[in-house]
């Protein structure tokens, strides 16, 4: 009598994939496409290869300026952008279709209001990052963009304000903004600490620890030049599980699960869900499964 080897067992992360603020900017990007015809979105509109490209067939431009725009209608991406932006769009007399996640919109507004009231205005996040770019916009040049606590300059009349980047680790930015306060405690007056993080990406770190522990090896899904997948990849590696970052089914060399019983997948909120799709139907060919 022959034995057959077991087929791999497949587990997916608790939490993964399309966080509800991309599906919100890709629903409407598509809605939009379909009622309405051509856009060109300002910058991509998702970090995610494949759906731009989806997109780009159904009618929508990727463009890095106003200026740049060739179709009647523009979005701006889930990101957001500056007051700049909107008047620029307004003058144009494009049509707006503005996609900005309602999360980070609240912590624009954050940064609008502290700077109105006349704080400085300081964001834990990267400089360069579309969302700090429109975060810094809003502190009207009242804002300052850094994750190092070294760099942030003494505070104008000693009144400080310490906001996020949406995406940042909740721990990360409150150990920055305590780091921040005890540098300048002599010259501060006031201090205020707003936790503007997005609760999604966490959830997906936690989920994607989590599963790290029950299998041989984690496959993470998505764009190489998303940054929260990236990220996402990291946290899955520091378990010191096996860990392959991939972009599409069709890199999972068959080697990889040979002799494994069970393996993990998980994908960063920019990654959609056909991309997981293709990725367990792959595995579950390579591992024997029907
Ligand atoms: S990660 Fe959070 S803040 Fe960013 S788009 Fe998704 S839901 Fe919005």
């Amino acid at each position: 009598m022959t034995l057959g080897r077991r087929p791999l067992v497949i587990e997916l992360a608790g939490v993964y994939g399309f966080c509800p603020g991309v599906r919100r900017a890709v629903e409407m990007v598509e809605k939009h496409l379909r009622e309405q015809g051509p856009l060109s979105t300002l910058g991509a509109i998702v970090h995610n290869t494949q759906v731009v490209e989806r997109l780009r067939a159904q009618g929508a431009a990727v463009t890095s300026s106003v200026e740049e725009v060739r179709t009647p209608a523009v979005a701006i991406t889930a990101h957001g952008a500056g007051p700049a932006i909107y008047e620029a769009i307004r003058r144009r007399g494009l049509v707006l279709v503005d996609t900005t996640c309602p999360i980070v919109k609240r912590a624009q507004e954050s940064a609008r209001g502290l700077a109105a009231a006349g704080f400085t205005v300081l964001i834990y996040g990267e400089t360069a990052h579309p969302e700090v770019q429109g975060l810094l916009a809003w502190t009207g040049g009242q804002g300052y963009a850094t994750m190092s606590p070294a760099e942030v300059p003494a505070p104008k009349e000693g009144r400080l304000a310490v906001i996020s980047q949406t995406t940042k680790e909740r721990e990360a930015f409150w150990e920055f903004a305590l780091a921040v306060a005890g540098q300048h405690k002599s010259r501060l007056f006031e201090l205020s600490v707003v936790d503007t993080i997005c609760p999604e990406t966490g959830r997906r770190y936690r989920a994607a620890a989590d599963l790290a522990q029950r299998v041989q090896a984690v496959f993470v899904v998505g764009s190489r030049n998303s940054a929260n997948t990236r990220k996402l990849a990291e946290v899955v590696r520091s378990t010191g599980v096996v860990t392959h970052f991939i972009e599409s089914a069709e890199e999972i060399a068959p080697a990889w699960v040979r002799g494994l019983q069970t393996v993990g997948v998980t994908a960063g909120a920019s990654t959609p869900n056909e991309a997981v799709e293709a990725v367990v139907q792959r595995l579950k060919r390579l591992g024997g499964q029907p």
